[in-house]
């Protein structure tokens, strides 16, 4: 794969597959990668020990999950099915469903338990390829709470071999057993959480949802502002019910707006002509039953896409981002280039890390292969052709 544009439409000719290739790595980077003649010299002048991969094989980078509320107790398969059987968001809520219901039972979790769920789930997703998490709190809801889910990631982190990025989602819906205002409640996070987070070193990106059942831009615009005082990189849940929170995330140079199942030409216009990633996480659509994010239209009015899973107990209980990236794919019309890109180099920018998603000399280690002579057969298959080799920073994941 050669260095393909980071915005706007991607055709499967600019992917230009090498073949007789070898992979040369070194303290968990690529050091080179050359035809296979070429390697095997330089290998064995450095004496390097050798993975061998099968003929017949296609290697891409490691997945990119940029996403995902892993990080949680409780489980929601009653919310799934009443919501299928038609009952609607806030009959469930009523019945004690709902997000409230996550946080309930994450509340009451401790934190081993939490640890041990995360690095599970973690796992499940290194398995499928995926190198590189994207963990989101938010089932805390106060600051003693959500510091507890930002230590537990933080601790996870350290149990799997994938990487987990945390970013705190304190900002996800507002408290309803808080006694103050929404703008109370930020202002609280902002005082109290955020600077604790900076001083343990728990993460350095902040999450917030704007929509009508959450927070609505004035209440935000302090907080993310506030946010990014202290150093953090935001990303913004947006456009997933109704508009405001693309163009929100713009103003605010968040570096993505994900969701965007609600977003109209202005939107994309909009998100197009910004440096912020447009995140589609198609598996809350699959969730609800709702319409995909318009990624087709992004992508050809110039927009940077990504795809993540989303994966939550709530709307998006499926974690399998090869799946839903394919189905993504067929609604949407999306080349191989782009599903591709959108779950390795994109992802990897609308994460802010400049050392991953693409298969290059000087950067991580991190890569999967596939049983196939033909690339095109990873999204055809929908999900259901697993990895044959799982190379994590230069390491083999058993
Ligand atoms: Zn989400």
């Amino acid at each position: 794969m050669d260095e393909l544009p980071l915005k706007g439409a991607l055709s499967d000719e600019l992917l230009n597959p090498k073949s007789q290739y070898g992979i040369l790595m070194q303290d968990g980077k690529i050091v080179k990668i050359a035809p296979f003649k070429e390697i095997e010299t330089f290998a064995s002048e450095i004496d390097a020990k050798r993975i061998d991969i099968p003929k017949n094989s296609v290697v891409i980078p490691g997945m990119i999950d940029a996403h995902t509320h892993i990080c949680w107790a409780g489980s929601r398969e009653r919310d799934y099915a009443l919501r299928n059987a038609g009952v609607s968001y806030l009959e469930i809520a009523a019945q004690g469903g709902g997000i409230w219901d996550t946080v309930t039972q994450t509340r009451a979790a401790s934190l081993q338990t939490l640890v041990e769920l995360t690095k599970q789930r973690a796992n499940q997703l290194l398995q499928q390829g995926i190198t590189t998490i994207e963990v989101k709190s938010g089932y805390g809801l106060s600051v003693e709470e959500e510091l507890k889910i930002m230590r537990a990631i933080d601790s996870a982190n350290t149990q799997t071999q994938a990487d987990l990025i945390a970013t705190c989602l304190a900002a996800h819906i507002f408290p309803k057993d808080y006694d103050g205002s929404p703008s109370d409640y930020l202002d609280e996070i902002a005082q109290k959480l955020l600077p604790v987070l900076k001083v343990e070193d728990l993460c350095h990106r902040v999450d917030a949802f704007l929509e009508q059942e959450a927070f609505n831009a004035s209440t935000l615009k302090p907080y993310i502002e506030k946010a990014k005082e202290l150093g953090f990189d935001s990303c913004i849940h947006a456009d997933q019910f109704s508009v405001g929170g693309s163009s929100f995330a713009v103003e605010m140079e968040s570096l993505s707006a994900d969701h965007l199942e609600a977003s109209g030409h202005l939107e994309i216009d909009l998100l197009a002509k910004s440096d912020t990633v447009a995140v589609a996480l198609p598996g809350a659509s699959i969730g609800l039953g709702v319409q995909f994010t318009p990624a087709r239209k992004l992508l050809d009015a110039g927009a940077c896409l990504a795809i993540a899973t989303d994966w939550n107990p709530g709307s998006a209980p499926m974690g399998h981002l090869l799946t839903q990236a394919s189905i993504l794919g067929s609604y949407e019309k999306l080349s191989n280039a782009e599903l591709l890109a959108g779950i390795t180099f994109r992802a990897a920018f609308a994460l802010n890390l400049k050392d991953r998603g693409i298969l290059r000399a000087g950067l991580k280690a991190d890569m999967i292969v596939f049983p196939t002579d033909d690339y095109r057969r990873i999204f055809y298959t929908q999900g259901r052709l697993n990895p044959s080799h799982i190379i994590k920073s230069g390491t083999l994941i058993p």
